[in-house]
């Protein structure tokens, strides 16, 4: 991050400061935070009475290609923005750290938007593929605005019962069409 704001954020540069460990393990602890705040952040955009000013742009296409990806008002682009600045304040983050969060967050959303699923058969009733956010599960959310709000993974719409009560139904009918 350049600028003013600089001294005050924890953003290094050498990672031998905290080692390779830290690195890894700010980069997951990076996306959970940020997952949580896309859940929270998402589901807060949906109210009735903030839909219309920000993210309806987003929800124009009821059936996304990736382009639907980079469709959103500017202030949305605030909103998503915000979390970087949250997170370099709050613990030691590397400046790779965040320009790989910022290509996982890219290539995610590009696939949640891809229209055709990339994860095997059986995946949304796997002990762990469960918890993954998939692009069956975000083009549900296109159709259906009220569900599956997430980002990377689907525990927040699990324990808040946001997932679309047909999301299992879905993947396996879209992935065996697919196969
Ligand atoms: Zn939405
Ligand atoms: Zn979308």
């Amino acid at each position: 991050m350049a600028g003013p704001l600089r001294p005050y954020t924890q953003i290094y540069s050498d990672v031998d400061k905290y080692g390779w460990g830290y690195f890894g393990f700010s980069l997951v602890l990076v996306l959970l935070i940020h997952d949580a705040y896309f859940y929270w952040a998402h589901r807060a955009m949906h109210h009735p009475r903030i839909y219309r000013f920000v993210h309806r742009t987003h929800h124009r296409s009821t059936n996304p290609t990736p382009r639907a990806a980079f469709a959103f008002h500017p202030l949305e682009a605030v909103v998503e923005a915000g979390i970087i600045f949250f997170i370099a304040f709050l613990f030691p983050v590397h400046a790779g750290v965040i320009l790989l969060f910022v290509l996982v967050m890219t290539v995610y959303n590009l696939y949640g938007h891809l229209g055709w699923e990339l994860y095997p058969a059986g995946m949304a009733r796997h002990p762990i593929g469960r918890w993954i956010n998939t692009s069956v599960s975000h083009n549900q959310h296109h159709k259906h605005a009220h569900s599956n709000y997430g980002l990377y993974f689907l525990w927040w719409d699990r324990w808040f019962g946001t997932l679309h009560p047909d999301y299992e139904s879905a993947f396996e009918r879209t992935t065996s069409i697919s196969c």
